[in-house]
């Protein structure tokens, strides 16, 4: 087995902790009971009548990876991924209490039994205040009803929701197990808030929750992670099971702790911080008339959008930086730097302590910043788009330091904490070609790659600088000249913003402009994650660096979670997260506990504790039976894109698709009777498709033309949410039906029927295609149209990036975008064509021929044909 090297230091960031035991592929021959269909996606073909005018569109557009019909799942092919090198552990093994067992006297009642392995020792001295009496103390374990609060967390996604005790089986390679943790999703309920610091275990750090054991009497809890028993000071000392339910900590399985800012010294109260957090606009200054049009189109409504507490900067770059001066009320003037080299302290200090205002909140200066947009003037020389001069990274320097300010200089020495994230955004359209961090302009340059490698480091360190100053930086790209996406990359990334590219600065521009700047972010983030059982994280993918747990203030003497800095905690990214036991599982359910500290935007620390238990199973199609599809599609296409850094990358990874789908085959699915082949398991019955559409579509499929694009497109996945990164890798098709519903059908091109209008969502475009009959009705298609417009905006209204969303007729140029994100299926026999796309049976004879007759031929293989070129039977539908 070729093993990986870790990839820690990646973009997006990757953190591979060792694997024990390098490999484990040969194991686990899976115990099938080849039993009868059960029709596991039912739910899925059966569609849903969509509403596109109801606002409350939850249930269309979640795509819930809950009690889903759902199967297994496995990970990395056989080959090679996700193996590591045998290293040292990385948890130190928490203390295994094999101390003596609880000590319960006979008249008790109540006792609960602990589950197994779970044996309360009785080293940890009881707290200074409990009660100590000698009297019995009753353990109560609270989780006992609880495990059914997976499903409600939307913060935490687990591939399965049973973890298979045997090690051997439990970590085959292409049967990766693991989770996708989005810290800063918001639930709709409303997290459970405690305004106090948590118990947390002396030993590991974990802290207290709704699964602990506690010792009714003395108020002592049991970590579930390690077991050690702690004191709560007295506090969870009570009479009954229904008191301690009081503590949030312990009846809910995600709490907050929040420590307002008051108590932290040198806190300011402000109103509103978030509002009032400054955006600093820096402005492309070498784009053409149309372009040109465009962005002022754009960066007026934009402005127009924002609070009027906004403080608002605008810089606009060429071969110089312009910084404007809001100062002037009714002109445009700006103070000039040279672009070719980072600005002097001196020259920013003259800037800074200057007389000119360079941010200034919205009501103050929306007048001004209208003249200064509408000032702007197209590039007039005749160099090429591509061989411009465009001092992109110097232009973020002093950017930086305007939203700084003269406070810098006062602040130096002292820890500054303030609350909300400023922001950069960056509105490019060519690549950084002047002054620090830039590229030549040829890739002929004898020294390119050096020179590459050079900006690349310089814009990372200016990215670190930017989060080091609580500042975002977004860069949103258009047009078609090429970006050299790998030097602009991590300078958004290291600061924890994103890098979007598109078309123009048109409409979709204009709309992630805004909700660049108005999505919430938290700051000075940390993850923690801690799992019971010697089980361990063996990769992390996300928006976040690697991290020492700071143990300055805070000591526990055996704390072994894996620590991530995240950049920005926002609703739209999330952390995939994979997790292997390293020893046989001798408990009946694991724990796992996600921790996130951060400062809300307004200016309060948080503390985000979720805990989750599963149940342990020795059978493997009980493991199975409880996989999430969805979510273990998304965990193996993160890993998968990972590796796919080029577009020679991609294509072998498409290979690694293919083993992957082989491997599970072979090792969990059912032999074919008096034949070699292999089943894929009924389980798993809608994982092949969603590999298959990772396979074919924009992430690893040859769908997109330019490497720049793809290449976005890859950084943005890997740190997306749940419901973004599934919607990239699979589309969802939505046919417009009479009355303004939708019927949700599979992705296949099947949908292509020419009476109807056809909405398909994957992520960052949205593609509505009306059939040629169709259009052929003005007043009927005009209404499908607008209908399918409608819902094309709801399923992204909370988007971001929001995707580009296009519209056309069968048959014209256009519609190949379409085309080729579907399945194609028009070749397979009618009964594989009816029992994938059941609504087929719905159409008359006519209408079937006529679907028939309307597709042109190609060669693309269809789902069941890639399936059973691999020699795997297809896994069975409904
Ligand atoms: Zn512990």
């Amino acid at each position: 087995m070729a093993n990986q090297p870790p990839s820690s230091v990646d973009y997006p960031v990757s953190i591979e902790s060792p694997k024990q035991g390098s490999q484990s592929a040969t194991q686990a021959e899976a115990k099938f009971s080849p039993s009868a269909f059960m029709s596991p996606s039912g739910p899925r073909f059966a569609p849903p009548v969509i509403q596109p005018n109801n606002p409350n569109l939850s249930p269309l557009i979640r795509t819930p990876p809950l009690p889903s019909p759902a199967n297994g799942v496995r990970t990395p092919s056989p080959s090679s991924y996700l193996s590591t090198p045998p290293a040292p552990p990385m948890f130190s093994s928490p203390l295994q209490p094999a101390a003596p067992p609880f000590r319960t006297s006979p008249a008790t009642p109540q006792l609960v039994d602990f589950s197994s392995g779970s044996s309360l020792p009785t080293s940890s001295p009881p707290p200074p205040n409990s009660f100590s009496n000698g009297s019995v103390e009753v353990p109560y374990q609270i989780g006992d009803t609880t495990e059914d609060y997976l499903a409600e967390s939307p913060n935490v996604m687990f591939s399965a929701h049973k973890v298979l005790k045997q090690k051997k089986l439990a970590n085959i390679p292409s049967l990766g197990f693991g989770a996708l943790f989005c810290p800063g999703r918001e639930i709709s309920s409303g997290p459970q808030i405690i305004e106090r610091d948590p118990h947390r275990c002396q030993n590991c750090g974990a802290y207290a929750n709704v699964y602990c054991n506690v010792l009714l009497g003395s108020g002592q809890w049991q970590c579930v992670i390690c077991r050690n028993l702690n004191g709560s000071e007295g506090e969870y000392i009570a009479q009954s099971m229904q008191e301690l339910r009081n503590f949030p900590e312990l009846s809910s399985p995600l709490v907050d702790y929040i420590q307002t800012a008051n108590k932290r010294p040198g806190f300011v109260p402000v109103s509103d911080s978030r509002v009032s957090a400054p955006v600093v606009l820096v402005i492309d200054d070498c784009l053409d008339e149309p372009h040109l049009q465009h962005i002022q189109g754009s960066l007026h409504a934009f402005v127009d959008s924002l609070p009027p507490t906004t403080r608002l900067g605008i810089v606009l770059y060429g071969r110089t930086v312009s910084v404007y001066d809001f100062s002037e009320e009714l002109t445009a003037s700006a103070d000039v730097l040279p672009g070719e080299k980072s600005p002097s302290q001196e020259s920013l200090r003259s800037l800074i302590y200057g007389s000119g205002i360079y941010l200034s909140p919205v009501h103050a200066s929306l007048p001004v910043a209208h003249t200064i947009f509408s000032s702007l003037r197209p590039y007039t020389q005749k160099v090429p788009e591509a061989s411009r001069d465009r001092c992109v990274g110097t232009a973020v320097e002093v950017a930086l330091a305007i939203i700084q300010g003269p406070s810098a200089e006062m602040s130096r020495g002292v820890v500054k904490r303030p609350g909300g994230c400023s922001r950069i955004i960056v509105c490019a359209g060519g690549p950084n070609t002047y002054g620090p961090g830039s590229v030549p302009y040829s890739f002929s340059h004898p020294n390119y790659l050096h020179l590459e490698k050079t900006a690349m480091k310089w814009m990372d360190n200016l990215g670190h600088e930017a989060h080091r100053h609580n500042t975002i930086i977004d860069i949103l790209s258009a047009g078609t000249c090429p970006l050299r996406v790998p030097v602009l990359q991590p300078l958004a990334q290291a600061s924890g913003g994103v890098l979007i590219s598109h078309d123009d600065f048109g409409e979709a521009f204009g709309v992630n402009l805004q909700r660049a700047s108005t999505r919430a972010a938290g700051s000075h983030g940390l993850m923690e994650i801690r799992c019971s059982d010697n089980i361990s994280v063996t990769q992390v993918i996300g928006p976040g660096e690697e991290s020492q747990i700071d143990n300055s203030h805070e000591t526990f003497k055996n704390d072994s979670a894996l620590a991530i800095k995240v950049l920005s905690i926002e609703e739209t990214q999330s952390f995939a997260i994979s997790l292997e036991p390293r020893a046989d599982i001798k408990s009946d359910f694991v724990h796992f506990q996600f921790a996130v500290q951060y400062a809300n935007i307004y200016q309060a620390d948080v503390s985000r504790v979720i805990t989750v238990r599963l149940p342990t199973v020795d059978s493997v199609s009980s493991y199975l039976e409880s996989v999430q599809d969805e979510v273990a599609a998304v965990l193996v296409a993160k890993r998968t894109l990972l590796r796919a850094k080029s577009s020679k990358d991609a294509l072998d990874m498409r290979l690694a698709v293919d083993e992957r789908i082989k491997d599970i085959a072979n090792k969990l699915g059912s032999q074919m009777p008096k034949s070699k082949l292999y089943r894929f398991p009924k389980e798993l019955s809608l994982f092949p498709e969603l590999l298959f559409h990772l396979r074919q579509g924009p992430l690893l499929g040859s769908i997109i033309g330019h490497e720049d694009e793809r290449s976005v497109l890859r950084n943005l996945f890997l740190n997306a949410s749940f419901d973004l990164s599934l919607r990239m890798v699979a589309p969802r098709c939505l046919m417009h039906r009479e009355g303004g519903t939708f019927e949700e059908l599979p992705a296949y091109d099947l949908a292509m029927q020419s009476d109807a209008a056809v909405v398909l969502d994957h992520g960052t475009d949205v593609f509505i295609w009306l059939g040629s009959e169709l259009s052929a009705q003005e007043g009927k298609s005009a209404a499908a149209l607008a209908a399918c417009r409608t819902l094309a905006e709801e399923l992204s209204e909370l988007r971001f990036p929001a995707p580009r969303i296009l519209a056309f007729k069968e048959g014209s140029s256009q519609a190949r975008y379409f085309v080729s994100r579907l399945i194609p299926a028009h070749r397979d026999p009618p009964y594989e064509q009816e029992a994938r796309f059941p609504q087929l049976r719905t159409l008359t004879t006519e209408q079937r021929t006529k679907l028939k007759s309307s597709f042109i031929h190609f060669d693309d293989p269809s789902f069941c044909e890639w399936i059973r070129s691999l020699k795997v039977m297809p896994p069975e539908p409904s």
